[in-house]
Protein backbone atom coordinates (compact mmCIF):
# COMPACT_ATOMS: atom_id res chain seq x y z
CA UNK A 1 0.00 0.00 0.00
CA UNK A 2 1.08 3.47 -0.73
CA UNK A 3 1.91 5.40 2.34
CA UNK A 4 -0.74 8.14 2.06
CA UNK A 5 -0.10 10.70 5.04
CA UNK A 6 -1.76 13.73 3.64
CA UNK A 7 -4.91 11.36 2.47
CA UNK A 8 -8.09 12.15 4.33
CA UNK A 9 -10.53 9.37 4.40
CA UNK A 10 -13.83 9.79 5.68
CA UNK A 11 -14.07 6.77 7.49
CA UNK A 12 -11.21 3.91 7.93
CA UNK A 13 -12.29 0.48 9.21
CA UNK A 14 -9.86 -1.49 10.78
CA UNK A 15 -10.58 -5.33 10.22
CA UNK A 16 -12.47 -6.65 6.86
CA UNK A 17 -14.30 -9.58 8.65
CA UNK A 18 -18.59 -9.40 8.80
CA UNK A 19 -18.84 -6.39 11.00
CA UNK A 20 -15.79 -4.06 9.06
CA UNK A 21 -17.31 -5.03 5.69
CA UNK A 22 -20.89 -4.53 6.32
CA UNK A 23 -20.18 -1.14 7.75
CA UNK A 24 -18.18 -0.22 4.85
CA UNK A 25 -21.19 -0.88 2.40
CA UNK A 26 -24.01 0.86 4.62
CA UNK A 27 -21.69 3.48 4.97
CA UNK A 28 -21.79 3.96 1.41
CA UNK A 29 -25.13 3.41 0.78
CA UNK A 30 -25.42 6.31 3.37
CA UNK A 31 -23.71 8.66 1.39
CA UNK A 32 -20.42 8.58 3.09
CA UNK A 33 -18.31 9.51 0.40
CA UNK A 34 -14.96 8.14 0.75
CA UNK A 35 -14.44 4.77 3.42
CA UNK A 36 -11.53 2.64 3.73
CA UNK A 37 -11.56 -0.94 4.45
CA UNK A 38 -7.99 -2.37 6.07
CA UNK A 39 -7.41 -6.12 6.68
CA UNK A 40 -3.68 -7.35 7.54
CA UNK A 41 -4.92 -10.31 5.77
CA UNK A 42 -3.90 -11.13 1.96
CA UNK A 43 -7.65 -10.99 1.62
CA UNK A 44 -10.69 -9.54 3.19
CA UNK A 45 -13.55 -12.05 4.74
CA UNK A 46 -12.24 -11.73 8.52
CA UNK A 47 -12.75 -15.50 10.05
CA UNK A 48 -15.32 -16.56 7.66
CA UNK A 49 -12.75 -17.14 4.78
CA UNK A 50 -11.80 -20.42 6.81
CA UNK A 51 -14.70 -21.71 8.09
CA UNK A 52 -15.65 -24.14 5.44
CA UNK A 53 -18.33 -25.95 7.39
CA UNK A 54 -20.76 -23.63 8.83
CA UNK A 55 -23.96 -22.44 7.02
CA UNK A 56 -23.49 -18.27 6.79
CA UNK A 57 -25.41 -15.87 5.39
CA UNK A 58 -29.26 -16.25 6.48
CA UNK A 59 -29.76 -13.01 7.52
CA UNK A 60 -27.63 -10.85 4.98
CA UNK A 61 -28.10 -12.82 1.97
CA UNK A 62 -31.15 -15.30 2.90
CA UNK A 63 -29.64 -17.91 1.96
CA UNK A 64 -27.14 -20.64 3.06
CA UNK A 65 -23.60 -20.01 2.23
CA UNK A 66 -20.53 -21.66 3.17
CA UNK A 67 -17.59 -19.27 5.15
CA UNK A 68 -15.04 -18.62 2.47
CA UNK A 69 -18.26 -18.18 -0.03
CA UNK A 70 -20.04 -15.62 2.30
CA UNK A 71 -16.78 -13.85 2.87
CA UNK A 72 -16.29 -13.42 -0.95
CA UNK A 73 -19.47 -11.70 -1.00
CA UNK A 74 -19.53 -9.24 1.75
CA UNK A 75 -16.16 -8.31 0.06
CA UNK A 76 -17.69 -7.66 -3.20
CA UNK A 77 -20.59 -5.78 -1.65
CA UNK A 78 -18.50 -3.38 -0.01
CA UNK A 79 -16.34 -2.77 -3.03
CA UNK A 80 -19.67 -2.59 -5.42
CA UNK A 81 -20.84 -0.04 -2.80
CA UNK A 82 -18.12 1.80 -3.63
CA UNK A 83 -15.86 1.11 -0.60
CA UNK A 84 -11.27 0.22 -1.17
CA UNK A 85 -10.35 -2.12 0.57
CA UNK A 86 -6.09 -2.88 1.05
CA UNK A 87 -5.90 -6.14 2.27
CA UNK A 88 -2.04 -7.51 3.49
CA UNK A 89 -1.81 -4.28 5.26
CA UNK A 90 -1.12 -4.24 9.54
CA UNK A 91 -2.78 -1.48 11.42
CA UNK A 92 0.32 -1.02 14.12
CA UNK A 93 -1.25 2.01 16.11
CA UNK A 94 -4.36 4.10 16.79
CA UNK A 95 -3.61 7.82 17.51
CA UNK A 96 -6.37 10.67 18.65
CA UNK A 97 -7.16 12.54 15.12
CA UNK A 98 -7.62 10.26 14.41
CA UNK A 99 -4.72 9.10 12.63
CA UNK A 100 -3.72 5.24 12.34
CA UNK A 101 -0.24 3.79 11.84
CA UNK A 102 0.17 1.09 9.03
CA UNK A 103 2.74 -1.28 8.36
CA UNK A 104 2.52 -3.31 4.79
CA UNK A 105 5.14 -5.49 2.68
CA UNK A 106 5.74 -2.06 0.87
CA UNK A 107 6.92 -0.46 3.82
CA UNK A 108 5.06 2.34 6.86
CA UNK A 109 2.65 4.66 6.10
CA UNK A 110 0.03 6.58 8.29
CA UNK A 111 -3.50 7.28 7.21
CA UNK A 112 -6.11 9.79 8.97
CA UNK A 113 -9.47 9.67 8.60
CA UNK A 114 -12.89 11.73 10.20
CA UNK A 115 -13.85 8.65 11.85
CA UNK A 116 -12.24 5.40 12.22
CA UNK A 117 -14.31 1.93 12.86
CA UNK A 118 -12.41 -1.04 14.60
CA UNK A 119 -13.43 -4.06 13.65
CA UNK A 120 -10.65 -6.20 14.74
CA UNK A 121 -12.90 -9.58 16.22
CA UNK A 122 -11.70 -12.07 18.23
CA UNK A 123 -8.98 -15.19 18.37
CA UNK A 124 -9.20 -18.11 20.27
CA UNK A 125 -6.86 -18.12 24.05
CA UNK A 126 -3.71 -19.47 23.28
CA UNK A 127 -1.86 -23.03 24.85
CA UNK A 128 0.42 -20.31 26.71
CA UNK A 129 -2.44 -18.11 28.47
CA UNK A 130 -4.00 -21.29 29.39
CA UNK A 131 -0.91 -22.53 31.71
CA UNK A 132 -1.11 -25.94 30.21
CA UNK A 133 1.93 -27.87 31.87
CA UNK A 134 4.42 -30.38 29.96
CA UNK A 135 6.49 -30.02 26.99
CA UNK A 136 6.37 -27.33 24.42
CA UNK A 137 6.45 -29.95 21.02
CA UNK A 138 5.13 -28.56 17.44
CA UNK A 139 1.71 -29.95 16.44
CA UNK A 140 -0.21 -27.47 18.90
CA UNK A 141 -2.89 -25.16 17.18
CA UNK A 142 -5.82 -23.48 17.58
CA UNK A 143 -9.53 -23.79 15.88
CA UNK A 144 -8.45 -20.84 14.05
CA UNK A 145 -5.16 -22.24 12.83
CA UNK A 146 -6.03 -25.85 12.16
CA UNK A 147 -9.35 -23.86 9.67
CA UNK A 148 -6.64 -21.87 8.12
CA UNK A 149 -4.38 -24.87 6.97
CA UNK A 150 -6.67 -27.52 5.92
CA UNK A 151 -9.03 -24.66 3.96
CA UNK A 152 -6.94 -21.98 2.47
CA UNK A 153 -3.43 -24.14 2.22
CA UNK A 154 -4.91 -27.47 1.72
CA UNK A 155 -3.45 -29.32 4.28
CA UNK A 156 -3.50 -32.31 6.81
CA UNK A 157 -1.53 -31.21 10.05
CA UNK A 158 -2.15 -34.37 12.05
CA UNK A 159 -3.70 -37.74 11.96
CA UNK A 160 -5.12 -38.20 15.52
CA UNK A 161 -5.15 -34.93 17.62
CA UNK A 162 -6.82 -34.14 21.00
CA UNK A 163 -9.08 -31.64 21.05
CA UNK A 164 -9.46 -29.42 24.05
CA UNK A 165 -13.00 -27.52 24.68
CA UNK A 166 -16.52 -28.26 24.17
CA UNK A 167 -17.83 -24.73 23.00
CA UNK A 168 -19.04 -24.01 19.76
CA UNK A 169 -16.20 -23.79 17.84
CA UNK A 170 -14.80 -26.80 19.49
CA UNK A 171 -17.49 -28.61 17.10
CA UNK A 172 -16.29 -26.88 14.84
CA UNK A 173 -12.86 -28.32 15.04
CA UNK A 174 -14.62 -31.63 14.74
CA UNK A 175 -16.29 -31.03 11.55
CA UNK A 176 -12.60 -29.42 9.97
CA UNK A 177 -10.92 -32.94 10.63
CA UNK A 178 -14.05 -35.11 9.75
CA UNK A 179 -13.56 -33.21 6.41
CA UNK A 180 -10.16 -34.78 5.89
CA UNK A 181 -10.48 -37.81 7.38
CA UNK A 182 -9.09 -37.58 11.04
CA UNK A 183 -10.88 -39.15 13.86
CA UNK A 184 -9.55 -37.15 16.78
CA UNK A 185 -8.42 -39.43 20.02
CA UNK A 186 -10.64 -37.34 22.12
CA UNK A 187 -12.45 -34.11 22.87
CA UNK A 188 -11.32 -32.84 26.27
CA UNK A 189 -13.08 -29.77 29.43
CA UNK A 190 -13.45 -29.69 32.65
CA UNK A 191 -17.27 -28.78 32.58
CA UNK A 192 -19.80 -31.25 33.66
CA UNK A 193 -21.40 -30.82 30.08
CA UNK A 194 -20.79 -29.33 26.98
CA UNK A 195 -20.45 -26.09 26.89
CA UNK A 196 -21.73 -25.67 23.55
CA UNK A 197 -25.99 -26.23 23.20
CA UNK A 198 -27.36 -30.06 23.11
CA UNK A 199 -27.04 -31.26 20.07
CA UNK A 200 -23.28 -30.18 19.21
CA UNK A 201 -22.31 -32.62 21.78
CA UNK A 202 -23.52 -36.20 19.89
CA UNK A 203 -21.20 -34.92 17.32
CA UNK A 204 -18.00 -36.75 18.93
CA UNK A 205 -20.32 -39.97 19.43
CA UNK A 206 -21.41 -40.35 15.75
CA UNK A 207 -17.48 -39.42 14.87
CA UNK A 208 -16.51 -42.43 17.57
CA UNK A 209 -14.71 -39.61 19.35
CA UNK A 210 -14.78 -40.00 23.24
CA UNK A 211 -15.86 -37.01 24.75
CA UNK A 212 -13.92 -36.71 28.07
CA UNK A 213 -16.21 -34.47 30.48
CA UNK A 214 -14.79 -33.32 33.97
CA UNK A 215 -11.61 -33.48 32.77
CA UNK A 216 -8.55 -31.34 32.74
CA UNK A 217 -5.67 -31.58 30.34
CA UNK A 218 -2.56 -31.88 32.64
CA UNK A 219 0.39 -31.43 30.35
CA UNK A 220 1.41 -31.95 26.54
CA UNK A 221 4.19 -34.96 25.88
CA UNK A 222 6.61 -34.94 23.56
CA UNK A 223 9.58 -33.26 22.33
CA UNK A 224 9.77 -31.79 18.82
CA UNK A 225 5.79 -33.26 17.91
CA UNK A 226 3.14 -34.03 20.03
CA UNK A 227 3.34 -37.76 21.06
CA UNK A 228 -0.13 -37.50 23.93
CA UNK A 229 -1.32 -35.59 26.55
CA UNK A 230 -2.09 -36.55 30.26
CA UNK A 231 -5.59 -35.53 31.84
CA UNK A 232 -6.97 -35.97 35.12
CA UNK A 233 -10.17 -36.94 35.65
CA UNK A 234 -12.08 -38.62 39.09
CA UNK A 235 -10.64 -41.94 38.42
CA UNK A 236 -6.81 -39.92 38.33
CA UNK A 237 -4.56 -38.67 35.81
CA UNK A 238 -3.92 -41.20 32.64
CA UNK A 239 -2.11 -40.38 29.72
CA UNK A 240 -4.26 -40.52 25.78
CA UNK A 241 -1.95 -40.89 22.76
CA UNK A 242 -1.96 -38.17 19.91
CA UNK A 243 -0.08 -36.59 17.33
CA UNK A 244 -1.71 -33.37 17.98
CA UNK A 245 -3.26 -30.57 20.15
CA UNK A 246 -6.41 -28.70 19.02
CA UNK A 247 -6.47 -25.79 21.72
CA UNK A 248 -10.33 -24.26 20.90
CA UNK A 249 -12.61 -21.61 22.09
CA UNK A 250 -11.96 -19.16 25.34
CA UNK A 251 -12.42 -16.43 22.66
CA UNK A 252 -10.97 -12.90 23.54
CA UNK A 253 -11.53 -10.18 21.83
CA UNK A 254 -8.35 -9.08 19.33
CA UNK A 255 -7.33 -5.81 21.30
CA UNK A 256 -3.69 -5.40 21.13
CA UNK A 257 -4.40 -2.05 19.55
CA UNK A 258 -6.29 -0.89 22.07
CA UNK A 259 -4.35 -1.87 24.61
CA UNK A 260 -1.73 0.17 23.58
CA UNK A 261 -4.04 3.16 22.76
CA UNK A 262 -5.41 5.85 24.58
CA UNK A 263 -9.03 4.65 24.25
CA UNK A 264 -10.70 3.16 27.08
CA UNK A 265 -10.85 -0.87 27.54
CA UNK A 266 -13.08 -2.75 29.59
CA UNK A 267 -12.06 -5.27 31.34
CA UNK A 268 -14.42 -7.57 32.05
CA UNK A 269 -15.17 -7.65 28.38
CA UNK A 270 -11.74 -7.87 26.83
CA UNK A 271 -13.32 -4.85 24.04
CA UNK A 272 -13.49 -1.11 24.43
CA UNK A 273 -15.84 0.91 26.48
CA UNK A 274 -18.63 2.20 23.97
CA UNK A 275 -21.66 3.80 24.37
CA UNK A 276 -25.30 2.74 22.68
CA UNK A 277 -23.92 4.04 19.66
CA UNK A 278 -20.54 1.66 19.37
CA UNK A 279 -18.35 5.05 19.98
CA UNK A 280 -15.45 4.80 21.98
CA UNK A 281 -13.92 7.28 24.88
CA UNK A 282 -12.46 9.16 21.99
CA UNK A 283 -15.85 9.81 20.11
CA UNK A 284 -14.08 9.86 17.06
CA UNK A 285 -13.28 5.82 17.06
CA UNK A 286 -16.32 3.40 16.93
CA UNK A 287 -16.42 -0.86 17.81
CA UNK A 288 -18.46 -3.25 15.97
CA UNK A 289 -17.99 -7.19 16.06
CA UNK A 290 -16.26 -9.35 18.35
CA UNK A 291 -13.84 -7.38 19.25
CA UNK A 292 -16.71 -5.79 21.87
CA UNK A 293 -16.65 -9.43 23.38
CA UNK A 294 -16.40 -12.95 22.73
CA UNK A 295 -18.28 -14.08 21.28
CA UNK A 296 -21.00 -13.88 18.69
CA UNK A 297 -21.67 -15.16 15.25
CA UNK A 298 -21.25 -13.50 12.04
CA UNK A 299 -24.19 -12.56 11.48
CA UNK A 300 -24.71 -10.58 14.92
CA UNK A 301 -21.14 -9.21 13.99
CA UNK A 302 -22.74 -7.81 10.36
CA UNK A 303 -25.70 -6.43 12.16
CA UNK A 304 -23.17 -4.72 14.67
CA UNK A 305 -21.57 -3.41 11.54
CA UNK A 306 -24.18 -1.58 9.87
CA UNK A 307 -25.33 -0.18 12.97
CA UNK A 308 -21.99 1.35 13.71
CA UNK A 309 -22.37 2.86 9.74
CA UNK A 310 -24.99 4.49 10.68
CA UNK A 311 -24.49 6.06 14.19
CA UNK A 312 -20.88 7.35 12.24
CA UNK A 313 -22.42 8.66 9.55
CA UNK A 314 -24.91 10.53 12.04
CA UNK A 315 -21.46 11.35 13.69
CA UNK A 316 -20.40 13.07 10.76
CA UNK A 317 -22.67 14.80 10.34
CA UNK A 318 -22.98 16.15 13.46
CA UNK A 319 -26.30 14.67 14.42
CA UNK A 320 -25.18 12.32 17.57
CA UNK A 321 -25.71 13.37 20.85
CA UNK A 322 -22.35 13.97 22.89
CA UNK A 323 -21.39 11.51 25.76
CA UNK A 324 -21.53 14.35 27.86
CA UNK A 325 -24.07 13.75 30.76
CA UNK A 326 -23.88 10.09 30.36
CA UNK A 327 -24.71 6.73 32.64
CA UNK A 328 -21.36 4.92 33.36
CA UNK A 329 -21.79 1.14 34.08
CA UNK A 330 -19.46 0.05 36.84
CA UNK A 331 -17.64 -3.42 35.91
CA UNK A 332 -20.21 -6.57 36.61
CA UNK A 333 -19.09 -9.07 39.78
CA UNK A 334 -18.95 -12.63 39.40
CA UNK A 335 -20.76 -14.77 38.17
CA UNK A 336 -21.61 -11.75 35.41
CA UNK A 337 -18.72 -11.84 32.63
CA UNK A 338 -19.48 -8.38 31.15
CA UNK A 339 -22.36 -6.17 30.33
CA UNK A 340 -22.02 -3.47 27.70
CA UNK A 341 -22.59 -0.96 26.10
CA UNK A 342 -20.98 -0.11 29.30
CA UNK A 343 -21.91 3.58 29.11
CA UNK A 344 -25.67 4.57 28.02
CA UNK A 345 -24.73 8.59 26.34
CA UNK A 346 -27.17 11.82 26.69
CA UNK A 347 -30.31 9.75 26.96
CA UNK A 348 -31.68 8.97 23.17
CA UNK A 349 -31.76 5.79 21.33
CA UNK A 350 -32.80 5.29 17.92
CA UNK A 351 -34.93 1.95 18.95
CA UNK A 352 -34.44 0.76 15.32
CA UNK A 353 -30.90 1.14 14.40
CA UNK A 354 -27.72 0.69 16.84
CA UNK A 355 -27.57 -1.62 20.08
CA UNK A 356 -31.22 -1.55 21.45
CA UNK A 357 -29.98 -4.57 24.04
CA UNK A 358 -27.57 -4.70 26.82
CA UNK A 359 -25.29 -7.87 26.21
CA UNK A 360 -24.45 -9.82 28.90
CA UNK A 361 -22.73 -13.12 29.72
CA UNK A 362 -22.72 -15.17 33.21
CA UNK A 363 -19.64 -17.16 33.94
CA UNK A 364 -21.39 -20.35 34.86
CA UNK A 365 -24.61 -22.05 35.40
CA UNK A 366 -27.33 -19.37 37.28
CA UNK A 367 -30.29 -19.20 38.50
CA UNK A 368 -31.40 -15.97 40.04
CA UNK A 369 -32.45 -12.10 40.05
CA UNK A 370 -30.85 -9.79 37.46
CA UNK A 371 -31.05 -5.88 39.26
CA UNK A 372 -30.14 -2.73 37.34
CA UNK A 373 -29.46 -0.23 39.73
CA UNK A 374 -28.94 3.44 38.65
CA UNK A 375 -26.99 5.46 41.69
CA UNK A 376 -27.50 2.59 44.23
CA UNK A 377 -31.44 2.25 44.09
CA UNK A 378 -33.05 -0.51 42.20
CA UNK A 379 -35.01 0.33 38.53
CA UNK A 380 -35.57 -2.73 37.37
CA UNK A 381 -34.71 -6.47 37.79
CA UNK A 382 -36.40 -10.24 36.19
CA UNK A 383 -35.64 -13.86 37.02
CA UNK A 384 -33.02 -15.39 35.69
CA UNK A 385 -31.87 -18.72 34.36
CA UNK A 386 -28.71 -18.70 32.12
CA UNK A 387 -25.33 -20.56 31.38
CA UNK A 388 -22.03 -19.23 30.19
CA UNK A 389 -21.41 -18.65 26.79
CA UNK A 390 -24.84 -17.91 25.79
CA UNK A 391 -26.44 -14.75 24.63
CA UNK A 392 -28.63 -12.63 27.68
CA UNK A 393 -30.38 -9.51 26.31
CA UNK A 394 -31.42 -6.71 28.17
CA UNK A 395 -33.72 -3.94 26.44
CA UNK A 396 -31.82 -0.96 26.42
CA UNK A 397 -35.42 0.53 27.36
CA UNK A 398 -34.80 -0.32 31.14
CA UNK A 399 -33.05 2.14 31.97
CA UNK A 400 -35.31 5.18 33.20
CA UNK A 401 -35.39 8.35 31.04
CA UNK A 402 -33.05 11.51 32.11
CA UNK A 403 -30.96 8.68 34.01
CA UNK A 404 -27.17 9.82 34.33
CA UNK A 405 -24.93 9.14 37.18
CA UNK A 406 -23.43 5.37 37.74
CA UNK A 407 -25.15 2.08 37.23
CA UNK A 408 -24.81 -1.37 38.03
CA UNK A 409 -26.00 -4.47 36.68
CA UNK A 410 -26.54 -6.91 40.34
CA UNK A 411 -26.92 -11.11 40.11
CA UNK A 412 -27.81 -12.29 43.50
CA UNK A 413 -28.62 -15.99 43.16
CA UNK A 414 -31.20 -17.92 44.13
CA UNK A 415 -30.27 -20.68 47.96
C1 LIG B 1 -11.67 -20.17 14.92
C2 LIG B 1 -12.99 -19.46 14.85
C3 LIG B 1 -14.07 -20.09 14.26
C4 LIG B 1 -15.31 -19.46 14.20
N1 LIG B 1 -16.35 -20.10 13.63
C5 LIG B 1 -17.53 -19.45 13.49
C6 LIG B 1 -18.62 -20.08 12.80
O1 LIG B 1 -18.50 -21.20 12.34
N2 LIG B 1 -19.79 -19.38 12.69
C7 LIG B 1 -19.94 -18.12 13.20
O2 LIG B 1 -21.00 -17.50 13.04
N3 LIG B 1 -18.92 -17.54 13.88
C8 LIG B 1 -17.73 -18.16 14.03
N4 LIG B 1 -16.71 -17.54 14.67
C9 LIG B 1 -16.92 -16.20 15.27
C10 LIG B 1 -16.41 -15.11 14.34
O3 LIG B 1 -15.67 -14.25 15.15
C11 LIG B 1 -17.59 -14.40 13.64
O4 LIG B 1 -18.19 -15.30 12.75
C12 LIG B 1 -17.18 -13.21 12.77
O5 LIG B 1 -16.07 -13.54 11.99
C13 LIG B 1 -16.94 -11.95 13.54
O6 LIG B 1 -16.74 -10.91 12.62
P1 LIG B 1 -15.80 -9.67 12.93
O7 LIG B 1 -15.90 -8.79 11.73
O8 LIG B 1 -16.14 -9.12 14.25
O9 LIG B 1 -14.32 -10.26 13.08
P2 LIG B 1 -13.38 -11.18 12.17
O10 LIG B 1 -14.14 -12.02 11.23
O11 LIG B 1 -12.47 -11.85 13.14
O12 LIG B 1 -12.55 -10.12 11.32
C14 LIG B 1 -11.59 -9.30 11.92
C15 LIG B 1 -10.59 -8.90 10.84
O13 LIG B 1 -9.72 -7.92 11.40
C16 LIG B 1 -8.44 -8.13 10.86
N5 LIG B 1 -7.47 -7.50 11.77
C17 LIG B 1 -7.28 -7.77 13.10
N6 LIG B 1 -6.33 -6.97 13.59
C18 LIG B 1 -5.89 -6.19 12.57
C19 LIG B 1 -4.90 -5.18 12.46
N7 LIG B 1 -4.17 -4.77 13.51
N8 LIG B 1 -4.72 -4.58 11.26
C20 LIG B 1 -5.44 -4.95 10.18
N9 LIG B 1 -6.40 -5.92 10.23
C21 LIG B 1 -6.62 -6.52 11.41
C22 LIG B 1 -8.30 -9.64 10.76
O14 LIG B 1 -7.35 -10.02 9.80
C23 LIG B 1 -9.73 -10.05 10.36
O15 LIG B 1 -9.85 -10.20 8.98
C24 LIG B 1 -15.46 -18.15 14.76
C25 LIG B 1 -14.35 -17.51 15.36
C26 LIG B 1 -13.14 -18.16 15.39
C27 LIG B 1 -11.94 -17.42 16.03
Amino acid sequence: MKAEPSREWDVAIVGGGPAGLAAAAELRRLGVGSVLVIDREKEAGGIPRHCGESPFGMREFRRVLRGPAYARRLAEAAVAAGATIHAGVTVTALRPGPRLEVASSEGLGQVSAGRVLLATGVRERSRAARMIGGAKPGGVISTGTLQGLVHLQGLRPFHRPAVLGTELVSFSALLTCRQIGIRPAAMIGPEPRAVARWPAALLPRTMGVPLLLETHLEEVLGESWVTGVVVRDRAGVRRIPADGLIVTGQFQPEASLLRSSHLKLDASSGGPVIDQFGRCSDPAFFAAGNLLRPVETAGWSWNEGRFAAYAISRSLGGQLPSSAGSLVFARPVEPLKYALPQVIAAHEHDATRGHRAFQLRVTRPIRGRLALHVNGAEVWSRHLTALPERRLLVPLSVVPPGAVGEAAFVLTEAS
